[in-house]
Formats: C-alpha cells, sequence, structure tokens
C-alpha cells in the first residue's frame, strides 16, 4: 500500500484536471446534501476528505512555483487562483453545508471525539466568518473581494521575487571584498572576459554576506537602499488589500480587520495584542539602547541603517573573540542535517531515511520518517537559495495523518523549505549559527505536522491549529539550536570540512 502522494505535476493539463476535479468534488457535495439522514460519519467524513484530495492535488502547485518560480509555473499558477477561490468561497457559503453541519452539531455532539467536536465546532465558525448566514448580494461581494485578494497576494510575491532576480551588483575591484569570508568570496566571483570580478544579489546569503563584512559602505548602502526598496509597486497592492480586508471585515460584522483575524485565533483581543507588543518594547527597548551606543562608539560616523550588521561583527569580534566565519565550517549543511537528525531521534525516537528520487530540483531531497521503526511520514527539503526561489524559510504541509472513509490510514508529508548558501561542486554550503537556528524553526513546525496521530485530517499536525499557536513547536525546536550538547552533534567531520574549505 502506497501511503503518500507522489510529488509530480503536468503543467500543461492542470488547469483542466482541475477544472474536472472541482466539478466532480460539486457533484458530490450535490449528492451528499441529497442523502435522507445525515450523520458525521457519511457527510462530515467525506466532505473532509474531498477537501483532502483537493489539497494534495494542488499544494505541488503551489510549491514548485514558490521554489522553482518560471513564466511556466507563473501562468498556471496565476489563472487557477480565481477558480479555486471561487470554488472555495462558494463551499465556505453555501448554507445548506451549514445547515447540516449545526444539525449533526446538536444531534451527535455527545457520541462523537474530541477530535470529530473540534472539526464541527471549526467548520461552523468558519461558514461564518464566510457569510454563509448573509444575503445573496453581499456573499457576491465576498466572493469578488475573495478572489481579488488572492490575485492581490500572488502578484505581490510575484513582484518581490522578479526584483529580486533582476538585481545585481558587480564588484571588479578586490579590496571591496575584503575581509569577507573565503566562502562568501568563492559564491561571488566570477571570470569576466579573463577579469575576475564578484557579483552580489539580493538574494538572502549573498545580501547578508556583504552587510556584515564588506566594508565599503557605499557598496552597502547602495545594497541596502536596493533591498529595502524591491518592487514598489506593491505600496499600492498592501493600500488595496487592507481597504479590502476591511470592507470583508465589516460585511461579516466584525468592528475592523484585527477583531476579524483575532476571532479565529487564541489571543484574546486587540487590546491583548498590543499589550503584549507594548510589553515587549518596555522590556527590550533599554537593552536595545546600550547595545546601539556600544555600537555606535566604534562607528566613524553616525551609525546607519546599512553600518549596523558590519560594525556589530567587528564588535562581536572585539568583545568575545567570537569570529562568525570561524565557526561556520563547523555549519556544513550535510553535517547539520546529519546532526539534526541525530539529535531529533535522540528526542523523539525518529528515524530518516533518505528517498532515492527525482524531485523538482537536484537540490532537494525527500526522507521517510520512521517512529521507533514504523514509517510514519513524509519529508522534502529544499534548502538551498537559488533564482526562481522566493525569499525565506518555511514549512509547507502536504498531506495530513488521517483516516479517510474506509477507515484506511493515510500519512502526513511536509515540505521544508530555507535559503541557505548554495553548495557547488568545489564548496560546501556552510551555514551561520542564524540558519541552524531557521532549520530547527522549520523542523518544529514539520515535526508538529508530521507526528501527528490524529484520525481527522481537518484538524491534524497543523491544520486547524491557531495561527497564533502553530508557533509554539517552532519555537519551542529553536531552543535546542543553542544547546551545546546538541551543536557537538552537528559537526561530526570538522577535521574534513577545515580541508574542503581551504579549495
Ligand atoms: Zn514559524
Amino acid at each position: 500500500m502506497n501511503h503518500f502522494a507522489e510529488f509530480k505535476i503536468d503543467l500543461e493539463n492542470f488547469i483542466s484536471e482541475l477544472n474536472q476535479e472541482l466539478k466532480n468534488n460539486e457533484e458530490k457535495v450535490e449528492k451528499l446534501l441529497a442523502l435522507d439522514t445525515k450523520t458525521y460519519a457519511n457527510f462530515v467524513k467525506p466532505l473532509q476528505m474531498m477537501d483532502e484530495e483537493l489539497e494534495i492535488f494542488f499544494t505541488p502547485l503551489s510549491h514548485i512555483n514558490a521554489v522553482s518560480n518560471t513564466d511556466a509555473t507563473q501562468k498556471v499558477y496565476s489563472e487557477s487562483l480565481p477558480i479555486i477561490t471561487e470554488y472555495s468561497t462558494k463551499l465556505s457559503q453555501n448554507l445548506e453545508i451549514y445547515k447540516v453541519y449545526k444539525e449533526i452539531d446538536k444531534n451527535e455532539s455527545a457520541s462523537l471525539n474530541y477530535e470529530q467536536n473540534r472539526v464541527l465546532e471549526l467548520n461552523i465558525e468558519h461558514f461564518e466568518h464566510s457569510g454563509a448566514h448573509l444575503d445573496d448580494a453581499t456573499k457576491a461581494r465576498l466572493q469578488e473581494i475573495n478572489i481579488r485578494k488572492s490575485e492581490l497576494s500572488n502578484n505581490f510575491s510575484q513582484n518581490l521575487l522578479d526584483a529580486t532576480n533582476a538585481y545585481e551588483y558587480i564588484i571588479d575591484k578586490k579590496e571591496d571584498v575584503e575581509g569577507l569570508p573565503v566562502s562568501d568570496i568563492a559564491s561571488a566571483e566570477f571570470d569576466d572576459d579573463g577579469v575576475l570580478k564578484y557579483k552580489f544579489t539580493l538574494q538572502m546569503p549573498s545580501y547578508i554576506a556583504y552587510m556584515t563584512y564588506g566594508k565599503n559602505q557605499k557598496i552597502r548602502e547602495t545594497l541596502y537602499k536596493a533591498y529595502v526598496t524591491r518592487s514598489p509597486e506593491n505600496a499600492e497592492i498592501i493600500d488595496e488589500l487592507l481597504s479590502l480586508k476591511d470592507e470583508m471585515s465589516k460585511l461579516l460584522g466584525f468592528k475592523n480587520f484585527a477583531a476579524y483575524s483575532l476571532a479565529g485565533k487564541m489571543a484574546e483581543d486587540e487590546k491583548s495584542v498590543l499589550g503584549f507588543l507594548e510589553n515587549l518594547i518596555q522590556n527590550s527597548k533599554e537593552q536595545a539602547k546600550i547595545e546601539l551606543a556600544e555600537i555606535q562608539k566604534i562607528a566613524p560616523l553616525t551609525l546607519q541603517s546599512f553600518d549596523s550588521g558590519f560594525y556589530s561583527e567587528i564588535l562581536k569580534k572585539e568583545k568575545y573573540d567570537i569570529d562568525e566565519e570561524e565557526y561556520r565550517p563547523y555549519f556544513e549543511q550535510k553535517n547539520v542535517i546529519k546532526g539534526t537528525f541525530e539529535f531529533l531521534n535522540k528526542l523523539f525516537g525518529i528515524r530518516f531515511e533518505e528517498i532515492q528520487e527525482k524531485l523538482w530540483d537536484e537540490k532537494a531531497t525527500s526522507y521517510n520518517l520512521y517512529l521507533y521503526d514504523k514509517l510514519t511520514a513524509r519529508l522534502y527539503f529544499d534548502l538551498e537559495a537559488r533564482k526562481g526561489k522566493r525569499g525565506g524559510a518555511w514549512m509547507h504541509n502536504w498531506q495530513a495523518h488521517c483516516t479517510d472513509a474506509e477507515g484506511k490510514e493515510q500519512l502526513a508529508s511536509a515540505f521544508v523549505v530555507c535559503n541557505f548558501p548554495a553548495s557547488t561542486k568545489t564548496n560546501p554550503s556552510l551555514l551561520r549559527h542564524d540558519d541552524v537556528v531557521t532549520l530547527f524553526h522549520e523542523m518544529g513546525h514539520a515535526i508538529h505536522h508530521m507526528l501527528s496521530t490524529v484520525n481527522e485530517n481537518e484538524v491534524s499536525g497543523v491544520n486547524g491549529v491557531e495561527w497564533d499557536a502553530v508557533e509554539f513547536p517552532s519555537q519551542f525546536l529553536e531552543n535546542f539550536a543553542y544547546e551545546p550538547k546538541v551543536l557537538k552533534l552537528l559537526h561530526n567531520t570538522t577535521r574534513q570540512m577545515k580541508q574542503s574549505r581551504m579549495l
């Protein structure tokens, strides 16, 4: 029995397959609504699995559009967005389904388990927050707003990616890269008709290298300004999104978007969120002032935003005799992954086994996860920065652990995406400690998702978890990235690494 969906995508036929799938789903909904007696088992469960299957079909497209973005993925993705948004809005505004859920909740609540009751609760809330109970004109407007919102969010990310890809800064004087780590210089250098030059981009590993070690302030300023002013056209998108969110929230009976957003989160209300932030500022501002003054002391002129990384690094070296680059060879990516798996094995009793399969990029890898020798989940890694890949790091859940309508078990799967320095044939990918923390953070999300034993997919793993609570497992795991015992696991082949760094 195959527990996992195969990662494959047929861009050419995606839209027609999607339309077919949605048409089938609509027919399925009609059939379910026509049942004489509707129960959790014969109504809610099949609907849940229908959603799960759609997710399984759609996620590979959003995934490759984010990590291997091309004209072809963009075209199919932007074409699919209004289709899928219209479908899901219509479904969540369906008053008939809403009424059935309420009815099932009333009749069966006492005999259902905690997971099943939570599914009902979340669905009922979702129908109400989508306007199932409102009049047709309002529903139609909410539908329009949703489609426009998805289109704008996609344009926003695409603009940012395009702007990041389009930029490069060429340095032709060797002295301007002096002081940069050997590995960063190696990543930047290229041969321009027999002349050695250095290319810096706005992709994180390259950008951060110059901002931390580049001694030419003018270049730091240029890079910094290019970075913070990427895709200025997004300003208009932000304005439109804000006004759409405001309109939507008011149509749904909320005071504003903050109130709408908090209705599905654990934080009580706007006051408690602002209070939390206020408290955080109170507690950190004094310390921040002290640290800033300390950096200011060693900077020749008034410290600018594009100087703080550079002088912080110098200060760190002076004060603690810590040279970030000195311990970077200890964090060679492959060793870090190996050590992280070892650590997770000690902590949770899980084991990862690499699978040999062709994925969307040659740097991507996949693993089967075993819990005490029982096949439990599948993990996909795509950890290195490259063109056509969105910046940042994230965990994207794909399948969720559950049992389907026939009681057959489905296992969970997840993607972990980062933007670590790219490895080449001659240069290993050397991480900063920050990168290790990021990996632990995303692995926290992945573990949360993959180790779920819940049988209802809508509340399994990260599904259905409030967005402010979902960060708990990830932040919890981050803490281990500072533990000496854990750090030792990450560099078990130090000697080899030191040698390969000399290449
Ligand atoms: Zn997170």
